[in-house]
């Protein structure tokens, strides 16, 4: 179904905003644009961004606003104006999402509505280091540390644990979280755009959350 509706997805780290991202993507028939995925990608290709970007993210902390912010708005400004897309993962600091807004102005229109994965503290620490992610289709799974290796459900592919995944860089990635993505909540709340959704419970569960704070309940598949 294609409803042309512009979303910015975010969260905590491990709230589980890459997979209500692809869920989304599929239901409602828009351009995914992960801002990860695409550090990830010249990360592999071993561009001079990809270089720079590795730096950062190995430690858990955040590419620079002036290599992040161009790149994104390029983007998302190329994108056609009947065309819907989901943001998941930029804007990550207020300056992103300043220099998103005015470029949004002087394009075609502004975000429809921010989706905020909401997931206490407690819970996200228990998801600590637990996640891996397939090396073909990029789709993270849980895996706890007692579970023998297990392959992608998706694929069939191999699962590894990216370097930011690890314990000690998630823990750094909450710290920045903290200081520099959760004063988002601010920024949208006070434009009436923020969407809070209870993130625990099962995947299709906190889909069905989003899906129904969208106004889009029809399109749930279970
Ligand atoms: P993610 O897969 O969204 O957790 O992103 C992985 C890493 O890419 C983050 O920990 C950051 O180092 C970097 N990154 C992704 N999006 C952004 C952004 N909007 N601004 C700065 N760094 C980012």
């Amino acid at each position: 179904m294609d409803l042309s509706l512009r979303l910015l997805l975010f969260g905590p780290p491990s709230a589980g905003n890459g997979t209500q991202a692809q869920l989304l993507k599929e239901q409602l028939s828009v351009l995914h644009i992960s801002s990860g995925d695409l550090f990830r990608h010249h990360l592999e290709q071993g561009t001079p961004l990809g270089k720079q970007a590795a730096i950062y993210m190995n430690q858990g902390l955040l590419v620079p606003d002036e290599l992040t912010i161009d790149i994104f708005l390029e983007k998302i400004l190329g994108i056609p104006s009947h065309q819907g897309f989901l943001l998941d993962g930029f804007p990550r600091t207020i300056d992103q999402a300043s220099a998103l807004e005015g470029a949004l102005d002087n394009g075609s229109g502004q975000l429809d509505k921010v989706v905020f994965i909401n997931v206490p503290e407690d819970e996200l620490i228990r998801r600590l280091g637990s996640r891996f992610t397939c090396r073909d289709c990029q789709t993270p799974h849980t895996v706890l540390e007692d579970q023998p290796a297990i392959r992608c459900n998706k694929c069939g592919g191999e699962l590894y644990q990216r370097d930011d995944d690890r314990p000690e860089s998630i823990r750094q990635r909450l710290l920045v979280y903290r200081s520099e993505t959760l004063p988002l909540l601010d920024f949208y709340g006070r434009r009436k755009m923020l969407l809070d959704i209870p993130g625990t419970g099962s995947t299709q569960c906190v889909n069905r959350r989003v899906l129904a704070a969208l106004s889009l309940d029809n399109l749930s598949s279970n």
